[in-house]
């Protein structure tokens, strides 16, 4: 109510009633579909697995053992519920791919076997030949320059009081977006990679640093992943972090709630290794937190609702980080439910990225303009708490921007320009949409030189001119 109105009431003993009263119509069939999580033994419809006992599937050792790693064992694993022909496309798919295959049978029993092709969790696991896409020719292998932040190895120091922590380089699972996929993973036919193993004297040398900055306040903890991390490591990395009097917060980032949720439930040491850290952060009245990635409404089953459970009873907060994809989730209707179910397993939704510019992955990458457009047709759906903030990590190390908030953006030539005057002043930041979502002529245009250097030119001199940076 204004305060013109508020006025207006205020001198009269009762406000006369409306003419008419809406009601809001009641929700229509479908509508609730976010509470329906999946349950059942819907992993028998895998022929390996028929005769695997529900016990069995909720044993975390399982997972991990039964975990495919590779393209052999995966194409034996599908070619019994795969057409033929989706079969070859993988193993074409696999020899170009700058990612290792890993994935769990839990991830592999979600998948739609009948559609693979277009299956949401197929998609970010299963490289395919056949979708396959130029890379953009401003792509580079590590577009966030991670590594140019880097003070000391592992260790990303961009922000000024939060720094992000790159305890290890393996995952229970291998992403084929991967941003890190400069470290993460084995070497693979098309990239080598940089090491970031388990090694706590390596690790000193991140604290030593961390505890010499008393602006840092803040520390990821990611990789890797940090489910990869044994027991007694998340204990002695939390442990060491929370008694260095300048750190306030830290979140322990994982994929792992997502692709194996098993853990929570039957890795007893870790979830109690994770509880008390989270217990002593409270006695110190510091925040300890999970930031975990689920993308698709379909990874959130009914056994994760149990590990989420799980966590929400010990007072754990769970934050969600997702990366917009084509073809994954780049519908409102997606991303609508998405943050629904999220919310209805009491997971916070955070953030959703712009996809990195990330090589061989073109075809997962979208417009900014489809991110801007997902996000008006998201906020409003839930609680605001639960809404997520649409962000492009600038690429070159901007940092993460609000995707709204480009000081300039060409939907012609696919170009936005960023500004982060909090995190590196004065300097101005470019993301490229990828070239299948341009016309045909800007296509062409993106294949010559000069013309390059002219639409960034023109991309530049827009910022500076109807930017908002002054
Ligand atoms: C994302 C990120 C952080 C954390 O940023 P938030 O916006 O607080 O989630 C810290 N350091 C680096 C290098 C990051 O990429
Ligand atoms: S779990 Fe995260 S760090 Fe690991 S491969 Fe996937 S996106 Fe990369």
């Amino acid at each position: 109510m204004s305060s013109a109105e508020n006025l207006d009431q205020s001198s009269k003993s009762k406000a006369a009633p409306p003419e008419v009263r809406t009601s809001k119509a009641v929700v229509e069939a479908g509508g609730l579909l976010h509470r329906e999580l999946r349950d059942g033994a819907f992993w028998t419809q895998i022929p390996a697995f028929a005769h695997v006992s529900e016990e069995e599937f909720l044993d975390y050792k399982w997972q991990m053992k039964s975990s495919l790693y590779g393209e052999d064992k995966l194409i034996e694993l599908i070619s019994a519920v795969a057409p033929a022909e989706f079969i070859e496309d993988c193993r074409q798919g696999f020899r170009r791919a700058p990612m290792a295959v890993r994935v769990t049978p839990y991830l592999l029993s979600l998948i739609d076997w009948n559609d693979p092709w277009n299956d949401p969790i197929r998609t970010q696991f299963i490289p395919l030949a056949s979708r396959l896409t130029q890379d953009h020719p401003m792509l580079t292998l590590d577009s966030l320059h991670e590594q140019a932040d880097a003070p000391v190895e592992g260790l990303t120091h961009r922000y000024a009081d939060k720094a992000l922590f790159l305890p290890l380089d393996t995952c229970p699972v291998y992403c084929r977006f991967c941003t890190r996929s400069y470290a993460i993973g084995i070497d693979t036919d098309v990239v080598e990679k940089v090491s970031l193993k388990v090694n706590p004297k390596r690790w000193e040398e991140a604290f030593d640093y961390i505890a010499t900055r008393p602006e840092l306040e803040d520390i990821v903890i990611s990789g890797g992943d940090a489910y990869n991390l044994a027991a007694k490591h998340i204990e002695a990395i939390g442990e060491r972090l929370l008694r260095m009097p300048n750190i306030r917060r830290i979140r322990f980032a994982t994929k792992g709630l997502a692709v194996m949720p098993m853990k929570i439930l039957t890795d007893q040491a870790w979830l109690d290794a994770l509880t008390r850290v989270e217990k002593l952060g409270r006695e110190l009245r510091k925040q300890v937190v999970i930031h975990t990635h689920f993308n698709h409404p379909n990874e959130i089953t009914a056994i994760s609702k149990r590990a989420l459970d799980v966590l929400f009873e010990r007072g754990i907060i769970v934050r969600n980080q997702s990366v917009l994809q084509r073809g994954v989730n780049d519908s409102a209707k997606i991303m609508q439910l998405l943050v629904k179910r999220l919310g209805e397993v009491n997971v916070q939704p955070y953030y959703v990225y712009q996809h990195d510019m990330v090589q061989g992955v073109e075809d997962l990458r979208t417009s900014v303009q489809t991110s801007i457009d997902i996000e008006k047709n998201v906020r409003g759906t839930t609680a605001g708490f639960n809404t997520p903030t649409f962000v492009v990590d600038a690429p070159g190390g901007g940092g993460k921007r609000d995707a709204h908030s480009y000081e300039y953006y060409n939907r012609e030539s696919g170009i936005s320009v960023y500004a982060a005057p909090s995190v590196k002043p004065g300097q101005y930041f470019m993301y490229y949409d990828p070239l299948h979502s341009l016309s045909d002529a800007a296509r062409e245009d993106w294949k010559v030189e000069a013309k390059r250097d002219q639409m960034r030119a023109e991309a530049l001199e827009g910022a500076k001119q109807y930017g908002g940076l002054r």
